[in-house]
C-alpha cells in the first residue's frame, strides 16, 4: 500500500505510541481521549512525572564533560557509591531543579518521591561512569562527552513504514558502537519488575524500530532498549530492565499496530470484558480489567460514578472474589470472559 493510499484509507494513518498504548489498555478510553477529544486535567502523578523527566533532561545541560572529568580524577577508589562526592554532586545538581513554586510540592511526600527518583538516577549515572572508566581503562574528556553524555535526549522519532512516532527519553552510544535506548519509568506504582507489561514491550519494539529506521541502522541487534525504573517501592531501585531485538516480537508489533489502527477505523471501542484469564492467574483475573478503570479519568462518563466511588466498589469486589477463590474451586464459567476479546495477540 502506498503512503497516499494508507493516508486515505485510515482516519488515523499516523499514531503516537501513547495513542496505541491507550487503545491497548482500553479501546473506550481511546475513544474518549482521541475521538471525542475529552482532555484530562493533568493530575499530580502526571505533573510529578513530567517534572522528574525535565530534571533528568536538564541534568546533562547543567554539567559539562570537564567538570565530570575533574570529579572523576579526584574520586578515591573503593568508596561506597552513595558516599562518593560525584554521587552527592549529581544529586545536588538535580535537586536544585526541583521547582519550589509548584503547588504539588506543598505535600512533602511528593517532594520525597521526586528526591528518591533523583537519587536512583544519580546512582545509575555514577555506576555507568565508573563502568565506562573500567571498560576503557580510564576516561578522557572526549570519551565522557561521547559515551557518558547522551547521544540524543527527548528526541522525536518516526517510522513511515509502521506510521508510528514517539519521543525517546534518551539514547546512549555504547563503546562497541551499538546504541541503547532508554525510557524512564518514574511512577511509584511499579515495584522492581521482573516481567514487562504487554504495552511496555510494544513500546520498546516501536521505539527500536523507529530509531533504526531514522538512523539507517541495518543490523537490528545493534540497538537495545532499557526501561529505567527509578521508582521507590520497597527500596528496590533503580531497576534496569533490558529488551533486546526479537524478530517475532517485531512482527507482533507490526501486526498489532495495523490491527489497532483498523479496529479504531472500524469504530471498535468496547470496554474490556469484565472477566479475564491472565497467565492462569485466576484470582487476579476476575476484576483485573476493572482495576485499570480505577486509574482512569473517565469513570464518570463510562460507569456513571466518580472515580473514588468506583474504586471503592472494585476494591470490595476484589476482596469478595479473593475470599471466594479461597473457599471454593472456581468453575470455568466464573473465569472465562462473556465475550471473547477481539484483539488479544500477546507477543512472546
Ligand atoms: S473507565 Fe474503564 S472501561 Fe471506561 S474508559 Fe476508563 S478504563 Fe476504559
Amino acid at each position: 500500500m502506498t503512503e497516499e493510499e494508507h493516508a486515505t484509507q485510515y482516519r488515523y494513518p499516523w499514531m503516537s505510541f501513547t495513542a496505541i498504548k491507550t487503545y491497548e489498555t482500553c479501546p473506550r478510553r481511546f475513544k474518549y481521549r482521541y475521538v471525542d477529544g475529552c482532555e484530562v486535567e493533568e493530575n499530580v502523578r502526571m505533573e510529578r512525572g513530567s517534572i522528574i523527566h525535565s530534571i533528568f533532561e536538564n541534568f546533562f545541560t547543567d554539567i559539562n564533560p570537564s567538570e565530570v572529568y575533574n570529579m572523576l580524577q579526584k574520586e578515591p577508589v573503593g568508596k561506597e557509591l552513595t558516599d562518593r562526592d560525584i554521587y552527592k554532586r549529581f544529586v545536588t545538581i538535580m535537586k536544585a531543579r526541583i521547582p519550589n513554586d509548584n503547588p504539588i510540592f506543598v505535600d512533602s511526600e511528593e517532594v520525597k518521591m521526586v528526591e528518591k527518583n533523583i537519587e536512583a538516577f544519580a546512582k545509575l549515572e555514577v555506576k555507568r561512569l565508573l563502568k565506562l572508566n573500567t571498560d576503557l581503562g580510564g576516561l578522557g574528556k572526549d570519551d565522557i562527552k561521547k559515551y557518558w553524555f547522551p547521544y540524543a535526549l527527548e528526541k522525536r522519532y518516526a517510522d513511515p513504514a509502521t506510521r508510528t512516532y514517539g519521543v525517546l527519553d534518551r539514547v546512549n552510544l555504547n563503546v562497541d558502537g551499538n546504541f541503547t535506548l532508554m525510557d524512564y519509568k518514574t511512577g511509584g506504582g511499579h515495584d522492581a519488575k521482573e516481567k514487562l507489561a504487554s504495552y511496555e514491550k510494544l513500546q520498546a519494539r516501536i521505539y527500536m524500530n523507529m530509531f533504526r529506521e531514522a538512523e539507517g541502522i541495518k543490523d537490528p541487534k545493534n540497538v537495545n532498549f532499557y526501561f529505567a525504573f527509578t521508582n521507590v517501592k520497597n527500596g528496590r531501585y533503580p531497576n534496569l530492565l533490558p529488551l533486546k531485538y526479537h524478530r517475532y516480537g517485531e512482527e507482533c508489533m507490526r501486526v498489532k499496530v495495523e490491527k489497532y489502527r483498523a479496529a479504531i477505523d472500524a469504530g471498535m471501542f468496547n470496554r474490556p470484558p469484565e472477566k479475564w484469564e491472565q497467565n492462569g492467574e485466576l484470582r487476579r483475573a476476575l476484576f483485573y480489567k476493572r482495576k485499570i478503570c480505577c486509574s482512569c479519568d473517565y469513570t464518570e462518563d463510562c460507569w456513571g460514578k466518580p472515580r473514588d466511588v468506583f474504586t471503592a466498589e472494585v476494591n470490595i469486589g476484589l476482596r469478595m472474589e479473593n475470599e471466594k477463590a479461597h473457599n471454593k474451586q472456581l468453575s470455568m464459567s466464573d473465569i472465562l470472559p462473556d465475550e471473547e476479546p477481539s484483539l488479544n495477540d500477546d507477543e512472546v
